[in-house]
C-alpha cells in the first residue's frame, strides 16, 4: 500500500482571532467613490424624505474583525441577504439629524448637538445587541459626507439636509442570536421648512387613544429602534380617518400623556392669582424615568434653555419673568388635562422633534369629546414661538452656541 500523503494542516482560525483584533470605527480610513452621474440639486417641492443627495456613507462590521473601512459611495440600493435579521426581527435602529446652512452667506454648514444623537444611537445599538462605535469617529464621517454633498444642503429659510444614520443587523442567517454582521450607514435628504414661509405654524389636532400603546416600562420606547415604529402606523391611519392629524399616545390606567406621533410633548399650564394681578406658568413634559419616553434632543434643548433662563444664565425675550415659570418633568394625566381645560388653565400644548422643531396642538379628541387648546393668530403660543426662535437660532448659527453647534 502506498504511504499516505500528508498535507499541512492549517492552524485553527481561532488562533489569531480575539478581542485584540477587533478594529474600532476609524474615520481616517475613509475611502471615497464619487458619483459621476449625480443629478443637480433640486429644491422644488421638497416633500420629507423623497429626494436624496448623491452620496451615502457605509461601514461594515463583523464580530471577527470589527469595523471595516468606511466608504462614501454613490447613493443606491444595499446588497442584503434575504435572511438578514434587519428584515425579520427589526434588528435595526436609526437617528434623525440635520445639516443647517448658515443664513449669513458665509456658506458654513453646521450640525447641532450631534454628540447627543451618537450617544442615543449607541444606547439603541446596545439594546438591540448590535455593535457600538466611537461616536466622534462617526461624526467625522458624517461631516465628510455633508462636505462632499454641500450643494445639496438647501438655501431656503428653514430648509435643511436631513441626515439619517442607520444601523442594521445583516448576517446571512435566520438565527435569533446576537447579529454577527452589521452595516452602519447614513443617507441624506434635502427637506423643506415645516412651517410654510410667512404663514406661521400649522397646528395639529390629536386623537388621544386609550386602546393602543406605543411603549411600556421595560420596553424599547426610549430607544430609536426600528421595532417601535411599524406598529404605530395603523393607529395613526385610524386617527387620520377620524379627522385628527396625529395620535396622542397615552399610557397606564391613569392615562398619562406620553408622546405625540414621533415627537415629545410639552403642556403649558397657567395659574392666575386671585386678584388677577399675576399669572404663573408651569411647562411640563413626561419624565424619562420609566423607559416609555424617547429622550429627544429637541426636548432636552428646550428644557436646558428654559432652565438656563430661570437661572439667569441666558436672556430670552418674550417669555414670562423667570420667577413666574416652573419647568417640570412629571406625569400629566388626561384627568388633569380635562380639569385644567375646563378652568381655562391650559395655555398651550406643543410637540418637539428634529423634523418640525416644535409643532403646536389646537385640539385633543378624547373619549368622543374635543378639548380645545388655545392658539394665537400665528398658530403658536408664547412658549412655543419663543422656543422655535431660540432653538432654530442656535441650529442655523444666528445665535452663537459653540457648545451645541459645530461646523462641518
Ligand atoms: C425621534 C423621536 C422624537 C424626537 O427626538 P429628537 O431627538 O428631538 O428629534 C420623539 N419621540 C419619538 C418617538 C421619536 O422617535
Amino acid at each position: 500500500m502506498p504511504a499516505p500523503t500528508t498535507t499541512a494542516v492549517p492552524a485553527p482560525a481561532t488562533a489569531s482571532a480575539g478581542p485584540s483584533t477587533m478594529a474600532p470605527l476609524n474615520a481616517d480610513l475613509l475611502q471615497v467613490t464619487l458619483n459621476e452621474s449625480a443629478a443637480a440639486p433640486d429644491f422644488d417641492n421638497l416633500v420629507f424624505g423623497q429626494k436624496f443627495s448623491p452620496h451615502m456613507l457605509i461601514v461594515d462590521w463583523n464580530n471577527k474583525t470589527g469595523w471595516g473601512v468606511p466608504h462614501i459611495k454613490p447613493y443606491g440600493p444595499l446588497s442584503l441577504s434575504p435572511a438578514a435579521p434587519a428584515l425579520h426581527y427589526a434588528s435595526g435602529l436609526f437617528e434623525g439629524m440635520k445639516a443647517y446652512r448658515s443664513a449669513d452667506g458665509s456658506g458654513k454648514i453646521r450640525l447641532f448637538r450631534a454628540d447627543k444623537n451618537m450617544e442615543r444611537m449607541n444606547r439603541s445599538a446596545a439594546r438591540a445587541g448590535l455593535p457600538t462605535f466611537d461616536g466622534d469617529e462617526f461624526i467625522k464621517l458624517i461631516k465628510a459626507l455633508v462636505r462632499l454633498d454641500r450643494d445639496y444642503v438647501p438655501h431656503g429659510e428653514g430648509q435643511t439636509l436631513y441626515l439619517r444614520p442607520t444601523l442594521i443587523g445583516t448576517p446571512d442567517t435566520l438565527g435569533m442570536g446576537v447579529p454577527t454582521e452589521a452595516q452602519l450607514f447614513c443617507i441624506c435628504s434635502p427637506v423643506g421648512n415645516y412651517y410654510s414661509s410667512g404663514s406661521g405654524s400649522k397646528p395639529v389636532s390629536l386623537l388621544a387613544r386609550t386602546d393602543v400603546v406605543r411603549a411600556w416600562p421595560g420596553g424599547t420606547g426610549c430607544y430609536k429602534l426600528a421595532a417601535n415604529y411599524a406598529g404605530a402606523t395603523q393607529p395613526a391611519m385610524e386617527a387620520l380617518k377620524e379627522g385628527y392629524h396625529q395620535v396622542l399616545w397615552l399610557f397606564g390606567p391613569d392615562r398619562q400623556l406620553t408622546e405625540v406621533g414621533a415627537m415629545n410633548l410639552f403642556v403649558v399650564f397657567r395659574d392666575q392669582s386671585a386678584d388677577g394681578e399675576t399669572t404663573n406658568y408651569e411647562i411640563a413634559t413626561a419624565a424619562l424615568d420609566d423607559g416609555t419616553i424617547l429622550p429627544g434632543v429637541t426636548r432636552d434643548t428646550i428644557l436646558s434653555l428654559l432652565r438656563a433662563y430661570q437661572q439667569g444664565q441666558v436672556a430670552i425675550d418674550g417669555l414670562p419673568k423667570p420667577e413666574r415659570i416652573t419647568v417640570a418633568e412629571r406625569k400629566v394625566t388626561m384627568d388633569e388635562i380635562m380639569d385644567k381645560a375646563e378652568k381655562n388653565q391650559i395655555a398651550e400644548v406643543f410637540g418637539s422633534g428634529t423634523a418640525a422643531v416644535v409643532c403646536s396642538v389646537d385640539k385633543i379628541g378624547y373619549e368622543g369629546v374635543d378639548i380645545s387648546i388655545p392658539i394665537q393668530a400665528d398658530g403658536m403660543g408664547v412658549f412655543m414661538r419663543t422656543m422655535l426662535r431660540e432653538v432654530t437660532g442656535r441650529q442655523w448659527g444666528a445665535i452663537a452656541s459653540p457648545e451645541w453647534s459645530t461646523v462641518c
